[in-house]
């Protein structure tokens, strides 16, 4: 059986990166998502084991003294780490593996494993992030400011990234991660089996 690949996908707060991730999992079966430990509470609706392993810190640095962690990092506060167990679980099932991880972390997988595809999503400007996080309505004017910075110096990594895709209109910056997906799994690395058969 092929071995899936690593895929990271970051992108700034409101970039609406985790329903472009929910819809391409719809989608496909050729890809899962790599469940990240967190030490910070989980959220509404959001389930153990699913959208995060929730763990406490001692827990947390457990994993990193016994090398569970494959890169991990301290954001708002909390510790936010790559599993190795959730990616193996997947590429040896032969699914692409993908991360949903912040710019450090990527940059740090990039080192480890330089052969892992990354990719970062876009807003259309920083007009229509700003719009968009106001109309979230959540958000107090200090943290839409916050947000916004946060996303600037985000963006500044985006350079070493492999793909950009902005989501403009959400169905085809799916179809476009499906594309980058489909044409990493195609490429001469990732199938000399196949040009063996022609030996
Ligand atoms: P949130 O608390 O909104 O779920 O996540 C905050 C940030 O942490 C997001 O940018 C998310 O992509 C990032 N993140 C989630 N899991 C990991 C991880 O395992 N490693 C790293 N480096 N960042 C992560």
């Amino acid at each position: 059986m092929k071995k899936g690949s690593l895929f990271v996908v970051s992108a700034p707060a409101g970039c609406g990166k985790d329903t472009i991730l929910n819809e391409l999992f719809k989608r496909t079966d050729k890809a899962g998502y790599a469940v990240s430990a967190t030490t910070r509470a989980p959220r509404e609706g959001e389930v153990n084991g699913v959208h995060y392993h929730f763990l406490s810190r001692a827990e947390f640095e457990r994993k990193i003294a016994e090398k569970e962690v494959l890169e991990y990092t301290e954001y708002c506060g909390n510790y936010y780490g790559t599993l190795q167990k959730s990616v193996n679980d997947l590429l040896e099932r032969g699914k692409d593996a993908i991360l949903k991880i912040e710019v450090e972390g990527a940059m740090n997988i990039k080192r480890q494993f330089p052969e892992a595809c990354l990719v970062f999503i876009l807003p259309p400007s920083w007009e229509v992030l700003e719009k968009r996080l106001r109309d979230r309505g959540t958000e107090t004017e200090d943290k839409i400011i916050e947000r916004t910075n946060q996303a600037r110096r985000e963006v500044k990594f985006a350079e070493s990234y492999d793909y950009l895709i902005v989501n403009d209109e959400f169905s085809a910056a799916v179809d476009d991660l499906l594309a980058v997906l489909r044409a990493e799994s195609l490429r001469r690395v990732r199938n000399d089996e196949l040009l063996a058969r022609f030996e």
